[in-house]
């Protein structure tokens, strides 16, 4: 666990969007990736379950508590390993998967879940 008494200290952030007048000038990404920064916090928010419903629920079972602990320490090389474990595609599953693990997110249970890092 990155920090565990993250999920109390940091608020989520949610996506990003940039306005509809910025999109149609070009076919840019038009939800900002986090900071590294702002990926450091949100990943602090986990608290690496015992069991760990997020992985339950991910498709791929993905091991997303290792992953949250890896981009808390700043690991990105070994948090793209993580999620290779599980997944041949991370950054393709990654845009189109509907965060189910966000969905069955125990801090849910009482405060605003833990935002998918990847
Ligand atoms: S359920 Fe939420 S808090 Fe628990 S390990 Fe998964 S992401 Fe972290």
């Amino acid at each position: 666990m990155g920090k565990p008494t993250g999920f109390m200290e940091y608020a989520r952030i949610n996506d990003k969007h940039l306005s509809v007048a910025e999109r149609v000038k070009n076919f840019n990404e038009f939800t900002p990736c986090l900071t590294d920064e702002e990926a450091t916090v949100q990943a602090a928010r986990c608290m690496d379950c015992g069991v760990p419903f997020c992985n339950n629920k991910c498709p791929v079972h993905n091991n997303i508590p290792d992953f949250n602990d890896l981009v808390y320490r700043g690991d990105y090389e070994t948090a793209i390993r993580v999620l290779h474990s599980t997944s041949s595609f991370p950054e393709f599953t990654g845009r189109v998967c509907p965060a189910l693990c966000e969905a069955a997110c125990s801090v849910g249970i009482s405060g605003r879940t833990v935002r998918w890092t990847g």
